[in-house]
């Protein structure tokens, strides 16, 4: 299909944790009724059945795990928190092989109190340690910068720039980026950081919404697209101009949406997309 392609829902894909008050398979059920194809799976709604039962339920569906989310919080103080993280991401890797997705989103971690730089060197190495399983799996393990408001404690990663050069650094086509609009809109250099993160093949996920004004909640208050004042479909352009031709991935944490009816809050997320994704 040409990357160029805006009128359908056909790389339309939702991440369960939009439609947070469902459990697996009433995602499943709500996305089928309503055409959509692609699901990007949270651990935790795999948690009741585990992941190999939920990987049934996603093919039966008919449905595509776009993503597992997430892996990732590789720094910490002490040696052995270190290795607990590369044991998590290895099971995160074998989950995303179990449900058929193709790449782990990493929210690589920060600790309050360790400096940046440190948690920066520790999430590349985090990284390169865990790569041989993600190669044994072929599950890419795709960095996710974040908004520098989360620089304290949630990822120390905040700009294209520096996913771009972990990415060069291991060299692998098992390690690449998921550019997510809530997180990069900002970014002075993000249309030229799209551009070589598209030459190097470092492109792996498209995460789309919107960033309310005022923002309530630096968590749980993100906007459909169309809601705030992220030019989405500039960005998308962007980023298919780069050579993108992978699923635009809705993900929505909103305590505003999560109290509405979900069915109906999925149709308000394809005419969303439609007008402004
Ligand atoms: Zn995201």
């Amino acid at each position: 299909m040409p990357a160029s392609d805006l009128s359908d829902t056909s790389r339309l894909a939702i991440h369960t944790q939009t439609n947070k008050p469902w459990t697996l398979e009433e995602c499943l059920a709500g996305y089928s009724a309503a055409g959509v194809r692609g699901i990007s799976v949270w651990r935790h709604v795999l948690e009741p059945m585990g992941a190999e039962k939920g990987g049934g339920m996603i093919r039966a569906a008919g449905l595509e795990s776009v993503a597992l989310v997430r892996g990732g919080f590789f720094p910490a103080f002490g040696e052995s928190d270190r290795q607990k993280a590369l044991d998590l991401n290895r099971e995160c890797l074998d989950e995303a092989a179990a449900i058929g997705a193709p790449m782990v989103v990493l929210v690589c971690g920060a600790v309050p109190g360790m400096p940046l730089a440190e948690a920066r060197k520790q999430i590349a190495g985090g990284i390169e340690a865990v790569l041989p399983h993600a190669e044994k799996n072929d599950v890419v393990l795709a960095i996710e910068p974040l908004h520098p408001m989360y620089a304290g404690d949630k990822s120390a990663i905040n700009r294209m720039a520096e996913a771009r050069e972990i990415c060069e650094k291991l060299g692998s086509q098992h390690v690449g980026i998921a550019v997510d609009v809530y997180h990069v809109w900002w970014d002075p250099d993000l249309e030229e950081e799209i551009e070589l993160a598209g030459q190097g093949g470092f492109i792996s996920a498209f995460h789309i919404c919107d960033w309310r004004n005022p923002t309530r909640d630096l968590l749980t208050d993100r906007g459909l697209m169309g809601e705030g004042c992220i030019n989405v479909k500039r960005i998308r352009g962007w980023v298919e101009d780069a050579g993108f031709t992978g699923w635009n991935e809705v993900e929505v944490f909103s305590e505003e949406h999560w109290a509405e009816d979900q069915n109906d809050y999925v149709e308000r997320i394809k005419k969303a997309y439609l007008e402004h994704g």
